[in-house]
């Protein structure tokens, strides 16, 4: 199995953070939205949502490892709404 690149699709994302939470487990066996790869930034305003998926360039974030451990990435098995797939590399 090759390295996963997340993909995201914006438009799709209702915000719920169900793919933060399971990345926080991935990477600690524990649910917290500090520890994980995935951010999810959204403008209550205008009420667009942006999804960060942090590569390692950022101190303060575990890096997203693909979930290598796993036949699919968690964060792309929770998403009850299609915004995350899996792209093969
Ligand atoms: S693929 Fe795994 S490590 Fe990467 S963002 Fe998704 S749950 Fe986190
Ligand atoms: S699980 Fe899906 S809908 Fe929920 S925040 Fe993540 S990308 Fe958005």
């Amino acid at each position: 199995m090759g390295f996963s690149t997340i993909l995201a699709r914006h438009g799709r994302c209702g915000a719920c953070n169900l793919c933060a939470l399971a990345c926080s487990f991935h990477h600690e066996g524990a649910f917290g939205r500090r520890n994980s790869s995935i951010e999810i930034i959204k403008d209550e305003r205008e009420g667009e949502v942006e999804i960060v998926i942090f590569d390692g360039a950022q101190d303060d974030r575990k890096p997203c490892d693909g979930c290598a451990n796993e036949e699919r990435p968690l964060c792309v098995q929770w998403c009850p709404v299609g915004a995350l797939s899996v792209k093969r590399s």
